[in-house]
């Protein structure tokens, strides 16, 4: 339960959000989602986002800078409308239900990376950074903020920035023996093709231990290979996602799944592009 004496506050600028949030007990609202999940009694005040002016999507030469009051379904209507960021959207869509995937937003899902995030897999498959305000304000890599601990640090998410790279190849998807049940892990595989040869490739798996996984030895391997569906064999010795075992799943069980997936959206990738 929610503290009864819970307080409310609107401010209309980041650093006035900044600086209530430093406060013991103080957090941001977004979506909403995993804060009425939890309701944890140790929140005293919650700070709206509302009015920080971070609901846009900016499409620049470039990249797109995306605001982080954006929710999952507003990115994926603007992703059909502009014919743009279709793997992001692409991933977005299989995440929760219609009624939470209005709710959920960019920066609530990237400050509570659950075990289940549809979010972060793309990201980092797509090499996104992030903008954020705060102890420790900067652009850095989606990567980084989880690897390097800024996650952990009192801090406002702005915008995430994609690069535009739509000349790419990739795929997502997100595995749950039931659809409705909160998926065991989420794959994303980008790969950059020249022609038939594979320029750069990047492989990333959410859900397991220490949250993240990219296979880089074995997206050293495919850099500079020919599309082959030899490729599939080889590469299978360089992919091994470590999880932890949960009430239903055992980690092999969900390693061993995992393994198959990979190597399935890997043969498609290759089959449409040979
Ligand atoms: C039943 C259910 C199923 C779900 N299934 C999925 C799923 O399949 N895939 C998926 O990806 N997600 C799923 N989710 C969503 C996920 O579990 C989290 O609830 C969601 O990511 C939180 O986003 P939010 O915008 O609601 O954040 P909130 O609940 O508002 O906040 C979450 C945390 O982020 C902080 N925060 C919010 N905004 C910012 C910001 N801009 N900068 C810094 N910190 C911020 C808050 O202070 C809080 O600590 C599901 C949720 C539920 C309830």
């Amino acid at each position: 339960m929610l503290s009864e004496n819970l307080k409310w506050y609107f401010p209309s600028s980041l650093p006035q959000a900044v600086k209530l949030i430093q406060k013991p007990g103080i957090i941001l609202h977004a979506g909403g989602t995993r804060i009425l999940k939890t309701q944890s009694k140790n929140i005293i005040g919650l700070v709206d986002i509302s009015n920080l002016k971070l609901n846009y999507i900016k499409s620049k030469t470039n990249s797109f800078h995306i605001g982080a009051a954006i929710t999952f379904n507003e990115l994926i209507k603007y992703s059909k409308e502009n014919n743009c960021l279709k793997m992001l959207a692409a991933a977005l869509s299989q995440a929760a239900s219609t009624p939470l995937r209005n709710r959920i937003t960019i920066g609530g899902s990237l400050k509570d990376f659950p075990l289940w995030s549809n979010l972060y897999a793309p990201l980092i498959a797509l090499n996104a950074m992030m903008e954020i305000k705060g102890n420790k304000s900067g652009i850095y890599s989606v990567e980084e903020y989880v690897s390097e601990g800024m996650i952990k640090s009192k801090h406002i998410i702005k915008e995430i920035i994609l690069p535009r790279k739509e000349e790419f190849a990739w795929k997502v998807m997100r595995f749950a023996l039931l659809k409705f049940e909160y998926p065991l892990f989420n794959i994303a595989i980008s790969l950059k093709l020249n022609g038939k040869m594979i320029d750069d490739s990047r492989l990333v798996i959410t859900g397991v231990r220490n949250r993240f996984k990219r296979f880089k030895k074995a997206e050293k391997f495919l850099i500079g290979k020919n599309l082959s569906l030899n490729l599939l064999n080889e590469i299978e010795k360089f992919v091994e996602p470590k999880f932890v075992s949960d009430y239903k799943y055992s980690s092999s069980y969900k390693e061993t799944i995992a393994k198959v997936y990979f190597k399935d959206l890997l043969s498609e990738i290759i089959k449409e592009n040979l």
